[in-house]
């Protein structure tokens, strides 16, 4: 019999790996701001068009690439953020898979250009379908700009599966508003089809919810700090009487990442217990910071869940964190004589 067993092509490979790391627009809005966050930068310009369908376009300030790197960046596990599998265990930078400009390459049409502060020219690379299309040199501001155009252009399938503009743009704010809360000492812009969405000067994190989200928000926050050997928490809830029936304002940072967890998620509502309606959903915006070797986070490609080694020690701390505020800020007994 005949081997017939191949290698797949890179490209091939990539656009698979693609299909995991990028959902929707959104999904490469999230890996580009990660990166130029990771690249060090002050502020971040994110442009979109159409949600995101024909236009991504993320500008940042950050220490830009050299020639040599910038081609490599498209390489699929090509990554500086980390060299050993033992660097997995202390991370420091939103990346480290080394698999999102490969992906997004693989299926969209890019265009890069970065410079380093200590080079006087820098590097253009445009990229189509994985295949590079040129490399050259360029004058272009420090830092790095990257466009994302026609994605899923090559996957007719995936890109008919995209919902309206309007929904995608839904899921890119998102992603926006997430960064924008994990990072308030950066300055970051939005655009949609040339309307500015939001300006978020540099700022504490107080400031950066009441930015993102209305002048009203302020009155209702209500900060929440608690330092333990397991974990320091910081940051705020909303108080019970704006609980909404919509979730939108719920958010948990770990170790500055934006993470889902019903866990914890139900270990507010059980603070909350007895003050909010059911059905109803308090505000939150809580930072966990946890020694980095307690968590592995590398479960998910889009990293957005994390296993922590001891859930449930957390989980009693958080609520009793959480608690502590309510109580504090007398919250509690008006809405027991309400009741
Ligand atoms: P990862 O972030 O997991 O390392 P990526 O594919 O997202 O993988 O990026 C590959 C590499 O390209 C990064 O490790 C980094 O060295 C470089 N890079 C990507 N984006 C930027 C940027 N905006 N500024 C500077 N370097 C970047
Ligand atoms: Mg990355």
């Amino acid at each position: 019999m005949a081997d017939i067993i191949q290698l797949l092509p890179d490209h091939v490979a990539n656009q698979i790996a693609a299909g995991e790391v990028v959902q929707r627009p959104a999904s490469v809005v999230k890996e580009l701001v990660e990166n130029a966050i990771d690249a060090g930068s002050s502020s971040i310009k994110l442009v979109v068009k159409d949600g995101g369908k024909t236009l991504i376009q993320v500008i940042d300030n950050g220490v830009g690439m050299s020639h040599t790197d910038a081609r490599l960046s498209f390489e699929r596990h090509a990554t500086s953020k980390i060299r050993s599998a033992e660097d997995l265990f202390q991370l420091n930078t939103k990346g480290f898979r080394g698999e999102a400009l490969a992906s997004i390459a693989a299926i969209a049409h890019v265009e890069m250009n970065t410079r380093q502060e200590t080079e006087e020219l820098g590097t253009q690379i445009r990229i189509e379908g994985g295949k590079l299309v040129s490399q050259e040199v360029t004058t272009t501001p420090e830092g790095t700009s990257i466009s994302v155009k026609n994605l899923f252009f090559n996957i007719p399938a995936r890109r008919n599966f995209l919902k309206s503009n309007q929904v995608e743009l839904r899921h890119i704010i998102d992603e926006f508003q997430r960064v924008a809360l994990a990072h308030p000492g950066v300055h970051f812009e939005m655009y949609h089809n040339g309307n500015e969405l939001f300006a978020l000067p540099v700022s504490n994190l107080r400031p950066r919810i009441v930015h993102i989200f209305g002048t009203k928000t302020n009155e209702k926050l209500v900060p929440v700090e608690e330092n333990t050997e397991v974990v320091k928490i910081s940051g705020f809830i909303g108080k019970p009487q704006f609980a909404k029936k919509s979730r939108g304002e719920q958010f948990f940072f770990v170790n500055n990442r934006f993470i889902k967890s019903p866990y914890l998620h139900h270990a507010i509502l059980s603070a909350f217990e007895g003050l909010i309606k059911e059905q109803t959903y308090p505000s939150y915006f809580l930072y966990l910071e946890v020694d980095p070797t307690t968590i592995d986070i590398n479960i998910h490609p889009t990293k957005t869940e994390i296993k922590f080694d001891d859930e449930h020690t957390l989980y009693a701390i958080l609520r009793s964190a959480v608690k502590h505020s309510l109580g504090q800020f007398n919250i509690a007994p008006v809405l027991d004589f309400e009741r």
